[in-house]
């Protein structure tokens, strides 16, 4: 089985470069972040605050979720209903870093993404990907950014969305959301030992490939 590891912080560019790798290697992409999306969307569906612990792990073994792949393209379904178009709203995103410090929220996320993993050839993209979820990965990348870059290329992205931000507001929810991603006790954003480590600062998307791609296939020609 190939699975292929891009962990990272916001915004380093890991879902571009991982659907890109998904097309270039015809294989599947799964958005873990997502995920974390659909978990924190299902709270607020139930009025619960994903901050509140308490109330979220009472609610936890009601959350059904569903990971499809319509045309290769990943969907988010929660209680048999397709909720992935209201997953990339800004306050999603804080959002979902909340609802992923709880440890049993993690559990049972990591188990639906470690039973696709042991299916299907896969690129996944979070924070505990190499460390947590898959540490036996066929490859690791960790990729990152200066942060100023890396709130630029969300704050363009969002713009192109027609979403109403400021770059200093992009760059706010980023710091919050990498300092709690990689404080939490639980499976935090971290470097491990075995990542190749890619900074995409001076980078165009087009060398981030050509560099992994260097990579995956010095291991599958292994
Ligand atoms: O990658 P994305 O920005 O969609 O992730 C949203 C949030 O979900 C992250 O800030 C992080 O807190 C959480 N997350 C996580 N572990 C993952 C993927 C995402 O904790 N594997």
């Amino acid at each position: 089985m190939l699975n292929i590891a891009i962990d990272g912080p916001a915004g380093a560019g890991k879902s571009t470069i991982a659907k890109l790798i998904a097309k270039k290697y015809d294989i599947i992409y799964l958005d873990t972040g997502a995920m974390y999306r659909g978990a924190a969307y299902f709270c607020m569906q139930n009025n619960v605050s994903p901050k509140d612990h308490r109330e979220v792990e009472r609610l936890l073994p009601k959350l059904d979720m569903d990971i499809i792949y319509e045309q290769g393209v990943q969907k988010v379904f929660v209680s048999k209903e397709d909720v992935t178009p209201n997953l990339r709203e800004v306050a999603m995103s804080q959002a979902a870093s909340d609802v992923s410090k709880i440890p049993s929220v993690r559990i049972k996320l990591v188990e639906i993404q470690r039973e696709i993993a042991s299916k299907r050839d896969c690129v996944l993209d979070g924070r505990d990907i190499g460390s947590y979820v898959l540490p036996n990965a066929t490859i690791k990348f960790y990729l990152t950014a200066d942060e100023k870059v890396r709130a630029n290329r969300r704050f363009l992205e969002y713009k192109e969305k027609g979403v109403e931000t400021s770059e200093e507001l992009v760059l706010k929810d980023m710091q919050a959301r990498d300092a709690q991603d990689t404080n939490r006790d639980f499976a935090p954003l971290k470097i491990v030992s075995d990542a190749i480590v890619i900074d995409s600062t001076d980078l165009t998307i087009n060398e981030v490939i050509c560099k992994m791609s260097e990579r995956i296939d010095g291991v599958i020609n292994s």
